[in-house]
């Protein structure tokens, strides 16, 4: 029976990192791998969280279980970042809960909705690919819309499509900042528009905000998930603090659901609660403590912010030298300043993908998706011209 399983095909971005791995050139440039890299290409962890993990050494006193819903104090702290200082859960509409990273929280809520009775859910294309995935695995329909316009900006006009198509059942998947693998985000406009756009055509928002600080600034990202929160009547918000405070590995995240009727909120997350204990039983505890340790002491806070800031505006200051090399070969490098976050597209052919590596010793997707952290002031210059040399 085991024995009739197929073959999978492996992770195109893990077998990305074996090849740059066994490329012998000392000045071969990774731009596949997505965490953030400073100026000095290391990923260092975050000096907030170093002294969180002190404490938390220090200070804690048992491991024993806390149940499906994680750290509550966590999810809770978190809260103001996300949905505003002002009324963060919303009049009692929002609760969350702790998940292993942003996958895990949208792994519960694309079960939460599946469970609720949706069917179909609309993602923009293209997308971070375990969107498609989880969607697949759990039996939900994917209905693809175009994300990115030829300009370079957002198709709107294939998004109010898709809405205007939408049914009974539909639900919508949308990046909140930092579009992976594009890097194109939506305007303040745009989500004005969108929200409005959701509530006629009423599908459920799940709103995926995995890059927060990393865009624009904190509150700046926040823009799409408050506006869209303060038009609809319920919401999924999948949140990962897996890139703005560092912790890949030690996987943090969270789900929020808000809903009409606080009186609903309980029943509403006891399905997260169930669907965790059938997943996972209870997510990893010493990240999230740890973000939970920042959070509640100002000056790790102030430390923490300070830090996301740098890698804010590190990533700002690398599209800032793209853009200005403007037209690079047959390529046209003025959009990635404009775009946001880890990511940007370079519409290379897969014969100048394949050149990149070969002749040059740079290593990014296929698809042409560059991690724009993977450049510093020692690579930069050597990538811009390999870039003109093989699309010239
Ligand atoms: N959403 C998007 C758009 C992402 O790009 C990622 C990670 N690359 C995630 C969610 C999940 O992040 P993680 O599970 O590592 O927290």
């Amino acid at each position: 029976m085991l024995n009739d399983l197929k073959q999978q095909p492996a992770d195109a971005l893990l077998a990305l990192i074996k090849l740059h791995n066994s490329d012998p050139r000392a000045d071969k440039i990774d731009l596949g791998v997505g965490v953030y890299r400073t100026g000095q290409g290391d990923t260092p962890v975050f000096g907030a969280i170093k002294a969180a993990e002190a404490k938390l050494v220090a200070e804690q006193d048992s491991k024993a279980y806390l149940g499906p819903e994680g750290d509550m104090g966590f999810v809770e702290a978190l809260m103001p970042y996300i949905f505003g200082k002002q009324d963060p859960a919303m009049g009692g509409r929002i609760e969350g809960m702790q998940t292993p990273g942003g996958t895990g929280s949208l792994r519960l809520a694309l079960a939460m909705v599946k469970r609720a009775g949706y069917n179909r859910v609309i993602v923009g294309k293209p997308s971070w690919p375990n969107h498609n995935q989880i969607c697949a695995d759990l039996g939900l329909e994917v209905f693809e819309f175009n994300h990115a316009a030829a300009d370079g900006s957002t198709d709107m006009d294939a998004l109010r499509g898709a809405l205007g198509q939408a049914q009974a059942g539909d639900a919508i998947l949308l990046h909140g900042c930092c579009h992976n693998p594009t890097g194109i985000d939506y305007t303040n406009a745009e989500w004005d528009e969108i929200a409005g756009l959701i509530l006629d055509s009423k599908v459920l928002p799940i709103l995926d905000l995995a890059y927060q600080g990393l865009g624009q600034g904190m509150e700046e990202d926040a823009y799409g998930v408050r506006r869209v929160l303060a038009a609809v009547p319920e919401a999924l918000v999948c949140y990962s603090c897996d890139k703005n405070f560092g912790l890949y590995r030690d996987r943090v995240g969270a789900l929020y659901a808000m809903v009409a009727d606080p009186a609903d909120l309980t029943r509403v997350m006891s399905n997260g609660h169930a669907l965790a204990r059938a997943n996972w039983s209870q997510p990893p505890d010493h990240g999230a403590a740890a973000v939970r340790l920042v959070l509640a002491d100002e000056a790790l806070t102030a430390q923490w912010l300070d830090e996301v800031a740098e890698m804010c505006e590190r990533m700002r200051q690398v599209r800032a030298t793209l853009a200005a090399a403007g037209k690079t070969g047959g390529v046209d490098l003025t959009p990635i300043g404009s775009q946001n976050g880890m990511f940007s597209i370079i519409p290379f052919t897969p014969e100048q993908v394949q050149e990149m590596r070969s002749k040059h010793g740079v290593y990014f997707a296929a698809s042409g998706r560059i991690a724009v952290a993977g450049l510093t002031a020692a690579n930069i210059d050597k990538f811009i011209a390999a870039v003109a040399d093989v699309t010239a």
